[in-house]
């Protein structure tokens, strides 16, 4: 039998489990720690629930402080063993082999995310291209990791050069919309460049980076050099923040919690990289093919129910066409079905958790008082179909004024503000008039005008005539206020390497 087949859709014989993974078998889900699976020293643990209805999914041992301090303690072993000297082209071979089993094992990884975060299941699936593409990018780049000579202004005496090292042990702090991604962007580059790592998966979504830890091992990675100790932000997230045995964190989540964690790395001045919130613009520009650019619009906003940090908000449309442009993307928000993850059929799952229903209604009630009219959405759902769910529709905002709360906050849910804009200068002001500086669209079939304007958007990515486009070896991350550091690229490994100089007299 195929994994597909295997891991389909619930029957409806009555028994809706029977097709879940064995993973979710009942018992307690431990840490990984050492190479060990292992129980929280405290003996707590916490639910993981389907936020599509509420059942419960997994009881998950809950990770505290001293939990992180002997993670720490097994990462730091493991850096300072034989892992140290294990050639690079053994730890791609791992990273390889990792790869493979994510392949083979793709179909159960995604319907974790799906069952424990509510992103459907054709949103999860059809991620494996990029996620096994990332391993094998990584595996590439555990073998390509070079420094450079230097003829120096000192003359020939002298050679110099400089020398790429592991940075050593890594905090990974992860959030919950993307956990089988966030495990593979965190793990890659410490076997990449022979880091070590403990990760803390969010605790809205523990259940796949667990998983992928037995994958882990399976793949051969040596005991410690990964470690997973799943537990909450203030206790679990706070201890490895503040860890003086951690040389350096990435954190990938809030801009509020990020602000926190560069507070709390200040201990030992650990390096720090950020991959923070956004409210990105998307500029439709009145020659563009509209068509096209209304429907990729409506995903910008909408793909995962909005729970994606670069995902496109702020909807600028050129005067001439916002009418046309603005009802299409409406249009697509109605026509798009939002229900249980489980479903082929749904668009738009659930929002992750109860704290992020309240937060977008919140929105939504803040857009409606602050004068936005919504032409489509603009209520949670909770109808006989959506009750058990936190399921919020896709919404459109106009009558937007640029300091409303909706045009210049971080949602992270499905709403979109569209609004009107006349020339080229106002839309750049427009567009880098918020905190944040994550992604940009630009919709024009003027090459001129993309080159143009794309220097002067201050965002990590712009995407000209397409949205939210992706590659292992395309850089990613924030300017201002979404934060520092990259995912994916070269720039990536660098964030995990120190460099040495080193100089050797010749005479
Ligand atoms: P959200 O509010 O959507 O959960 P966060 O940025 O708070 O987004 O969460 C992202 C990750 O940061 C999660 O793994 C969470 O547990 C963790 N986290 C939350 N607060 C802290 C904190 N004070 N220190 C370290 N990690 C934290």
């Amino acid at each position: 039998m195929t994994n597909s087949a295997q891991y389909g859709l619930p029957n409806n014989s009555g028994d809706a489990r029977r097709d879940y993974p064995a993973f979710l078998d009942g018992r307690v889900r431990p840490m990984l720690i050492g190479g060990e699976w292992v129980p929280s020293l405290s003996g707590k643990s916490f639910e993981s629930r389907n936020p599509a209805n509420g059942e419960l999914l997994a009881t998950i041992a809950e990770g505290d402080s001293a939990d992180i301090d002997r993670a720490v303690l097994a990462a730091r072993k493991a850096f300072d063993g034989p892992w140290r000297t294990m050639k690079p082209d053994e730890r791609q071979m791992i990273l390889l082999r990792l790869a493979d089993l994510v392949e083979r094992h793709f179909d159960e990884l995604s319907l974790l995310d799906t069952l424990d975060m509510g992103a459907p299941l054709r949103h999860t699936r059809g991620s494996k291209r990029h996620m096994v593409g990332l391993l094998r990018y990584f595996a590439s780049m555990a073998v390509s990791l070079y420094g450079q000579t230097s003829s120096t202004s000192l003359g020939g005496e002298l050679f110099a050069c400089t020398l790429k090292e592991p940075v050593g042990v890594v905090g990974a702090i992860v959030p919950w919309n993307g956990p089988l991604m966030a495990a593979i962007w965190k793990t890659g580059p410490v076997l990449a460049t022979g880091c070590t790592l403990v990760l803390k998966p969010a605790e809205d979504a523990s259940l796949t980076p667990l998983r992928f830890g037995e994958l882990l091992l399976e793949a051969g990675v040596p005991p410690g050099v990964v470690n997973i100790v799943p537990g909450f932000g203030a206790t679990a997230g706070a201890a490895l923040a503040a860890h003086t045995g951690v040389d350096k964190v990435s954190f990938t989540g809030s801009h509020l919690t990020g602000q926190q964690i560069v507070r709390a790395s200040a201990g030992n001045l650990k390096r720090l990289s950020l991959e923070l919130g956004g409210k990105s613009p998307n500029i439709v520009f009145a020659d563009a093919d509209l068509e096209v650019a209304a429907s990729a619009a409506a995903t910008a906003a909408f793909a995962n129910a909005g729970q994606i940090c670069s995902a496109g908000t702020r909807l600028f449309i050129q005067r001439p066409v916002f009418d046309e442009v603005v009802e299409a993307v409406a249009r697509a928000a109605r026509g798009l079905k939002v229900g249980a993850g489980l479903d082929e059929q749904t668009d738009i799952g659930p929002l992750v958790s109860r704290k992020q229903l309240d937060r977008v209604s919140g929105y939504l009630r803040a857009g409606r008082e602050e004068g936005a009219r919504a032409l489509a959405g603009g209520e949670r759902l909770d109808g006989d179909a959506h009750r058990n769910g936190f399921f919020v529709p896709p919404t459109v905002f106009t009558d937007i004024r640029d300091d409303m709360r909706i045009a210049q906050e971080e949602i992270f849910g499905p709403v979109v503000a569209a609004i009107p804009f006349d020339t080229l200068d106002e839309v750049v002001e427009r567009a880098n008039a918020t905190p944040y500086g994550l992604g940009a669209g630009v919709w024009t079939r003027d090459v001129g005008r993309a080159h143009a304007l794309a220097p002067r958007i201050r965002a990590g990515s712009v995407w000209v005539n397409c949205y939210n486009t992706m590659d292992p070896s395309m850089p990613f991350g924030g300017y201002k206020m979404s934060g520092y550091g990259r995912e994916s690229g070269t720039q990536q490994l660098d964030d995990y390497l120190n460099v040495k100089a080193l100089w050797i007299r010749r005479d």
